[in-house]
């Protein structure tokens, strides 16, 4: 019996599923997590020694790779100093200066602890800013667990097929519309038809968490002018995009301005860190500025802040991100090609430094319908053979894959071996 396997025996004891994050249980391919020892650059090794190549990233924010050597350096030195002290520091003007300045449409940001805090505390600023209840969101996004975003979101909540959690207020629910992703049409529908009673927009600029799903310009300037129109607030939920099309976030690379933006993952360059943040006009309506409540006793933590300053220094040196997205397009290539030649009806989309793989027939996969059509038993057993040969991907094929800066070439290469041999077995 692996390691792993004995250690998952102990974890179902007292913890729900063995796991205290649903979609780290591959419940949706089957089996037994890997339990990791360790992580260093492209690789994380697991508790039997194995080591794999990452495509996961720990969901994202280790862009650079993991273990990087000056964030770790920060981090250490930092804790030297005191774990929290639950009052200002500097550090928390450094890292806010660096966001404000690298981040397009923000004039004032607040730290949180996650990106669930992130976006709800987004939601509740829009509602409170416009006097308005209702707000907006696209099937198959995910932004996180509180109760009004649970609503027929993506990620792990897609993965278990609880499309709308037992436990979220039908009334609640009342108050969440959620609209078809790249449907500018229906957009435009729903806000002639409610418009004044629309507080927000909430939207994955570039999807990750139905698989990656891209887009389209025209969809991306309808949500502005709907929003503008209306007076509803436009919150980009970037999570999981900011930092990962360059340090101007997707809103920057896609060319929309967001009102207010979310933050996760990449800011705090591994420990558990969110922001959101935006215009002075809205942003001042936060307490103790405004009227709108929110807090947290560790938020803005010192040994967060010192990952996440570390983590910007890096991504901000000319020439970061060229190479990523370089690998990103040729694990996309050479994962197509080898799907080609062993006959397998397989697709890919691919945006900065994300990307994902579809087993389907179609050409090309716009939004949460074609998600859902795609072949899962398919991507279970492909995902079975990865993790034989040492690739790590999402367990579930609902979520997209990330590039570092520590993937060699050499990496790819194996990778795509790897998926060459996976193809054919399927
Ligand atoms: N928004 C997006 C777009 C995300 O991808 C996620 C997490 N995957 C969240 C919000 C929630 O972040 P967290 O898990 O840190 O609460």
């Amino acid at each position: 019996m692996s390691r792993s396997s004995e250690l998952f025996e102990r974890a179902i004891r007292h913890i729900p599923g063995g796991v205290n994050s649903p979609v780290r249980a591959f419940k949706a391919v089957g089996g037994t997590p890997i339990f990791i020892d360790r992580a260093d650059g492209a690789y994380i090794f697991d508790c039997d020694g194995k080591r794999y190549t990452d495509y996961v990233l720990s969901w994202g924010p280790m862009i650079m790779g993991h273990n990087h050597p000056e964030v770790r350096e920060a981090v250490v030195r930092q804790s030297e100093k005191g774990l929290s002290f639950g009052a200002p520091t500097e550090l928390e003007i450094e890292l806010a200066d660096t966001i404000c300045d690298i981040m397009p449409n923000m004039d004032l940001v607040r730290m949180v602890n996650s990106g669930t805090e992130a976006t709800m505390s987004a939601i509740r600023l829009a509602r409170g800013y416009t006097g308005r209840d209702i707000i907006v969101k696209f099937e198959g996004c995910y932004h996180g667990h509180s109760d009004s975003l649970l609503i027929k979101a993506g990620s792990g909540a897609l993965t278990l097929g609880v499309p709308s959690s037992p436990g979220v207020p039908a009334a609640l629910a009342d108050y969440t519309m959620t609209l078809t992703y790249n449907d500018p049409e229906g957009l435009r529908k729903a806000f002639a038809e409610h418009g004044d009673r629309i507080a927000c927009l909430i939207v994955e600029p570039v999807t990750g968490n139905m698989n990656c799903v891209l887009p389209t310009p025209e969809f991306l300037s309808a949500m502005r002018e709907v929003c503008t129109a209306s007076g509803a607030v436009l919150i980009l939920d970037e999570v999981m995009t900011g930092f990962r099309f360059g340090t101007h976030g997707a809103q920057g690379h896609l060319g929309i301005e967001a009102d207010l933006t979310c933050l996760g993952k990449i800011v705090g360059g591994g420990m558990p860190v969110g922001a959101f943040g935006g215009k002075r006009e809205i942003m001042e309506q936060i307490a103790p500025l405004g009227p709108v409540y929110q807090a947290g006793t560790l938020s803005g933590n010192p040994i967060a802040m010192v990952a996440g300053l570390a983590t910007m220094r890096i991504i901000s040196q000319p020439g970061f991100y060229e190479p990523i997205f370089a690998k990103t397009q040729a694990i996309c290539d050479g994962m197509q090609q080898a799907a080609d030649k062993a006959g397998v009806p397989f697709t890919t989309n691919h945006a900065g430094t994300m990307f994902g793989g579809f087993f389907t027939e179609s050409e090309s996969v716009t939004n949460y319908a074609d998600v859902m059509a795609c072949d899962t038993d398919s991507f279970a057993r492909f995902f079975h053979h990865m993790l034989e040969l040492g690739v790590y991907l999402a367990p579930a094929s609902y979520e997209a894959g990330f590039m570092s800066a520590a993937h060699t070439d050499e990496d790819i290469e194996e990778t795509v071996a790897a998926a060459a041999t996976a193809f054919a077995a399927l």
